[in-house]
């Protein structure tokens, strides 16, 4: 969250703060027909705390500090409240729920328990605490009732009650700030691989040309050269080559990557497919020969509604992915199944695996820990899957090796 976001959130909370506490006071006068004075000086006192408070927000300093002053003053005064209107069977028991609430969205999700459990030991001391009369009976001013002929039984049934309201509030505000806060990175991401991807592509486009014209003279010349240089002067001609082709292979994935727009669907048999890639990738000559193939196929041929180019893509990247985590060989395990209207697709190897750092942010472009990656495989994968409306799933263990489920929908809709 931006600090102006903070910022913003904080004003509206001091404001919506003076507006509930002025409402609510009010009204209490209206309904129950008092002339407490005790109202007007909260709502004094909360006029001088929100001018405080703002203050304090102009300054931009300190907000995390600002946020729990805000919360415990507000429990205090809660506090306050309860205990003038007869603690126990106050109709202001349930208030602290506010400052529960507000926790959970201002600070973090799991501060709703602390405050809960807060709020709850708070009014189990004033209920007790009235109701053996160890409150003196001046400062229970609005109470109708009078709590010392309530039985322990109904003490314990109150704060039971109230405890309840509390615990409940604060597990659905952590749940629904918890979710919020996801959907919020998830919007963030997807934002930022949307700009990327824009930028990426006219980049791609403006230096396509020269780049392919520079290339294709460096392969000329060095294999004109090729008898004449000797030494050093070689080696460096065969950087320039090698890293002409490295950029080759990086400006065609951000071109693909940015490509991806509409889906050709069609009848595709997932096992010719795979078997398709299988047999391109495990010729390629800058990948091990040890890799033995576990192929677990189900006996008929499984048609799926697909982009097949761009499903070839996928398994592509996948599987080389998988080969280049074996350099010195392994297992590679294939397995597709059918379940209910999903198509299940495996990839597993036996290679090095990842650690928990590199399995975050496996998606993200430009995230490679090969000396000639790009970076761009996993991004291009989970963009075409997206497409597809299909899923993916990755564990891995390091030193153990990784496994790629992909979930894809028999028929798209
Ligand atoms: P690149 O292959 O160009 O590095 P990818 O997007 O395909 O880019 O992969 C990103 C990173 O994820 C890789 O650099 C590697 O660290 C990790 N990775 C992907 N697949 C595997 C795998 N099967 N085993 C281990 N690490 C993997
Ligand atoms: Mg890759």
């Amino acid at each position: 969250m931006t600090l102006e976001h903070k910022i913003n959130r904080l004003r509206v909370f001091i404001m919506l703060r003076l507006f509930i506490v002025t409402f609510l006071l009010f009204m209490t006068q209206v309904v129950f027909e008092t002339d407490n004075l005790i109202f007007y000086y909260i709502i004094a006192f909360v006029c001088f705390l929100s001018i405080f408070y703002l203050g304090w927000l102009v300054t931009g300093r300190h907000l995390l500090l600002l946020t729990w002053t805000q919360i415990v003053v507000d429990i205090l005064l809660e506090t306050i409240l309860v205990l003038y209107t007869d603690g126990i069977d106050s109709s202001f028991a349930t208030i602290y729920v506010l400052s529960i609430i507000s926790a959970g969205i201002l600070i973090v999700p799991w501060a709703s328990f602390a405050v809960a459990a807060f709020c709850s030991f708070l009014f189990s001391v004033i209920a007790t605490a009235i109701h053996w009369g160890m409150i003196p009976k001046i400062l229970l001013v609005a109470g109708p009732v009078a709590s010392a002929a309530h039985d322990p039984l109904y003490l314990f049934y109150a704060i039971y009650v109230r405890i309840t309201i509390f615990v409940v509030v604060a597990v659905l505000t952590n749940y629904l700030t918890g979710t919020i806060l996801k959907l919020e990175e998830k919007i963030r991401i997807q934002k930022r691989l949307a700009f990327l991807g824009d930028v990426t592509s006219s980049i791609a486009h403006e230096i396509r040309n020269p780049l392919m014209a520079i290339s294709s003279s460096v392969e000329v010349l060095a294999h004109d050269l090729k008898d004449l240089v000797k030494g050093e002067t070689r080696q460096l001609m065969n950087a320039v080559v090698d890293e002409s082709e490295r950029l080759k292979r990086v400006f065609s994935q951000m071109l693909n990557y940015s490509k991806i727009e509409d889906l050709k669907l069609q009848e595709t048999s997932v096992q010719k497919l795979l078997d398709h890639v299988l047999l391109v990738v495990s010729h390629d000559k800058n990948l091990s020969r040890e890799v033995t193939i576990q192929k677990q196929y189900p006996d008929k041929q499984i048609q799926i509604e697909i982009d097949a180019e761009q499903m070839t893509d996928v398994f592509s990247n996948l599987i080389r992915n998988a080969y280049e985590a074996m350099p010195t060989g392994g297992k590679l395990h294939i397995r597709v199944r059918e379940n209910r209207n999903l198509v299940e697709v495996v990839i597993g190897d036996t290679g090095h695996g990842m650690d928990k750092r590199t399995l975050k942010s496996l998606f993200l472009p430009f995230k490679t820990t090969k000396s000639s990656g790009t970076g761009l495989g996993l991004a291009q994968v989970q963009k075409i899957v997206a497409l597809h409306e299909g899923k993916i799933h990755v564990s891995s263990q390091k030193g153990k090796g990784t496994q790629v489920t992909l979930y894809l929908k028999k028929e798209s809709d």
